[in-house]
């Protein structure tokens, strides 16, 4: 199985410059400390179509796509309904998430209106994924051919909670032999990105076992190498070797 993850974020305001979307920076951190990497982050509008289309696409790409936003109880959250279109799946209401939803509006002396029970519903068949910070509960849709669709609230709170609850050790369960990247960082200062790079080559520093990327801000550049554990020899090769040849810029 791929161990490559798709995040589909749904929600127009990711897109109008209204909104930050988070999503993707909490989910691909999470996934490279338990060694799997984000491969794509799609943003979408609340749009039927595209989100089908998105999805879809992703896919056919991957075998593990999360899903998050457009879950809530107003008239343009539609991702529960766009994707029941895409899967032909009704949408039902999860016992389980309905029960919790009335313990904590109990709790809160607060009445359960059919709009806030709204955020109970799942598609038929999934999973219900409760979190222990909001009432709305994740999803987890298993597919033919193992493919596995999460649907994931969109606040990033809730995402958050669903994510490191759910989501997180599940993927550890599946892949028990994913292992994370071991890391160097090397911080450079007073050296632009295309002086160290004419640098390397003049050096002819080559790199086939390892991925560097040069992350540049505020004069410095921050130099992060990253390498499988067999092959740590490489990366401690490589890292010694960028540190001679950038020893008069080293922060
Ligand atoms: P929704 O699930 O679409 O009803 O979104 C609930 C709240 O979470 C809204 O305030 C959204 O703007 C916010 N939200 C949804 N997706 C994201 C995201 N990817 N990053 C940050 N905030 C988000
Ligand atoms: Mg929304």
């Amino acid at each position: 199985m791929n161990p490559d993850i798709e995040l589909i974020s749904i929600g127009s305001e990711l897109l109008s410059g209204r909104t930050l979307n988070t999503h993707a920076q909490t989910l691909g951190s999470a996934l490279v400390k338990i060694g799997l990497r984000l491969s794509r982050d799609t943003t979408v509008p609340d749009e039927s179509e595209t989100i089908r289309s998105a999805v879809h696409e992703a896919l056919e790409r991957t075998d593990i796509v999360v899903v998050s936003g457009g879950l809530g109880p107003t008239s343009d959250d539609i991702t529960r309904a766009a994707l029941g279109k895409l899967f032909k799946r009704d949408i039902v209401m999860s016992p389980e998430a309905l029960g919790e939803l009335r313990k904590r509006y109990t709790e809160r002396g607060r009445d359960l209106t059919p709009a806030a029970e709204r955020q109970a519903l799942i598609l038929d068949g999934a999973v219900t994924l409760l979190n222990s910070v909001g009432a709305a509960p994740g999803e987890r849709l298993d597919l033919p051919g193992g493919r596995t669709l999460f649907i994931v609230p969109g606040p990033p709170g809730e995402f958050a909670a669903v994510l490191e609850e759910r989501i997180i050790p599940w993927l550890r369960e599946q892949f028990r032999d994913a292992v994370p990247l071991e890391e160097r960082l090397i911080l450079t200062e007073g050296i632009g990105e295309s002086d160290i790079v004419t640098r390397l080559e003049e050096a002819g520093f080559q790199t086939s076992e390892i991925s560097v990327g040069f992350y540049p801000g505020f004069g410095k550049v921050e130099i992060r190498l990253s390498a499988s554990k067999e092959h740590l020899w490489a990366l401690d090769a490589a890292e010694g070797t960028l540190r001679d040849i950038l020893h008069d810029h080293l922060a």
